[in-house]
């Protein structure tokens, strides 16, 4: 795909300018070399395994970019700096606009570098659900003497309130920037006059079901509280006709304790029939708190602890979610978990993974980043755009730099990127 990242049209330039648009062209140039060097010494250009590869030697690496974040602009951004370090599924809302979005990032980012391309994953839930409410408060009812914590609070930078002075009456105007809220609930406790209220929705079955007929959508999450059969089943059969055109099927759940296993075995009973494609258990340890701290990631481990240890769970590859940072491979190798390969007595399927591959699978396929991944790579992008107007983050090949250097130090403690090559390059 031919690239052109600097439109330009220097004949129109007076001559001092046109020489600081040359110095700036050539800038721009070097970073951009300096991008493609990056992704050549870490190896990134060479990785030609497939997710499914990925997920079977453990090293599996999801964006998560929010089943509610609709902000199309972000979205592209971070598809595109996350593919180009190598994550291996990129999951987003069930939008139209959103999946065009991601697939946008990703073309753009293989336009940079030749580089194989991540999965694109819709997420949808069978009933109310975190992931899937937003924020809502009408500004004119808030008083005008709030310090707005609200804003403070936001880590999507979702709420933007202004005053407005209309004659006789001053008000707050703005609100909830509806794209932008991922429901992750952090302005609901701080409002000191209870003014916001959380709106939960459950994804159009039909409309995800078209867009999982895409050939640019290639799996798809349930989000699931596994409580309920019959709500599982009703989205099951409502999707049913459409499974056919993924390559994996994941099915997000939180730790129900003693009845998680009984619980998986349900839900795998159900899609048995229809499931030609992989499946995936998506392990979610405390849902959208990564960026919160260090210790947000331990439930995760703890869960995925638990559950590798357990053998009459049901086939599929394991994968921790939910409070997923920085800290989370440490966590894993403490517990003697990452990249550990599967004992085969314990299931059939994992024999037959085995036989194809030539090795056993990893007991835990692979780590998906959300919240936190969102954050490293979000404040060089909130910089950018508060700095220049700039929206597409290649224009400033240097932005795009320092955002992927950040994107590759997370990627790369599950890919086991060489360091070296990203610290001091
Ligand atoms: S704090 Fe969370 S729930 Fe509130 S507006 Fe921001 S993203 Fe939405
Ligand atoms: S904290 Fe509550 S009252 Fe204050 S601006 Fe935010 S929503 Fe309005």
């Amino acid at each position: 795909m031919a690239l052109s990242l600097f439109p330009c049209n220097a004949s129109l330039l007076h001559p001092q300018n046109h020489h600081h648009h040359q110095q700036g062209v050539k800038a721009r140039s070097r970073s951009l070399e300096a991008v493609k060097n990056l992704l050549t010494s870490v190896g990134i250009t060479s990785i030609t395994t497939s997710p499914h590869l990925s997920l079977h030697n453990g090293n599996w690496v999801k964006l998560i970019c929010g089943a509610s974040f609709e902000d199309v602009v972000d979205v592209r951004n971070l598809s595109l700096v996350y593919t180009l370090a190598g994550v291996d599924c990129i999951d987003c809302a069930a939008e139209a606009s959103v999946v065009s979005a991601v697939n946008e990032g990703i073309g753009m980012a293989r336009g940079i570098v030749s580089i194989r391309r991540p999965w694109v994953m819709i997420s949808v839930n069978d009933d109310e659900d975190l992931h899937f409410r937003k924020a809502e408060f009408d500004p004119e009812d808030c008083p005008l003497d709030c310090a707005r914590p609200c804003e403070r609070v936001c880590p999507a930078n979702a709420i933007s309130l202004s005053s407005r002075d209309s004659g006789a009456q001053k008000t707050f105007e703005g609100g909830v920037i509806v794209e932008r809220c991922y429901g992750c609930g952090r302005c609901f406790p701080v409002c000191p006059y209870d003014k916001i209220r959380e709106v939960t929705y459950v994804r159009d079955a039909t409309a995800t079901s078209e867009l999982l007929k895409r050939n640019d959508v290639d799996a798809v999450e349930i989000h699931t509280s596994g409580r309920q059969s019959h709500m599982f089943r009703e989205l099951w059969n409502r999707l049913e006709d459409s499974i056919g055109h993924v390559n994996l099927v994941a099915v997000s759940l939180p730790d129900l304790g003693d009845s998680t296993v009984s619980s998986m075995n349900m839900m795998y009973s159900i899609m048995e029939p229809h499931l030609h494609c992989y499946n995936l258990w998506q392990l979610d340890g405390r849902p959208m708190s990564g960026d919160i701290g260090r210790g947000a990631t331990r439930e995760a481990i703890k869960f995925a602890t638990r559950l590798a240890a357990l053998k009459d769970r049901p086939s599929g590859f394991l994968q921790l979610a939910g409070g997923t940072n920085f800290q989370t491979i440490d966590g894993l190798e403490k517990e003697g978990l990452f990249q550990k390969t599967f004992l085969l007595e314990n299931c059939w399927s994992e024999v037959s993974e085995a036989k194809s591959y030539g090795s056993p699978p990893a007991l835990i396929g692979g780590v998906a980043y959300g919240g936190y991944a969102r954050k490293i790579v979000g404040r060089v992008l909130h910089k950018m755009q508060s700095q220049l107007d700039v929206i597409h983050v290649e224009e400033h090949p240097e932005y795009l730099l320092e955002a992927l250097r950040e994107a590759i130090a997370l990627v790369g403690t599950v890919k086991c990127y060489n360091k070296l090559s990203y610290q001091l390059s």
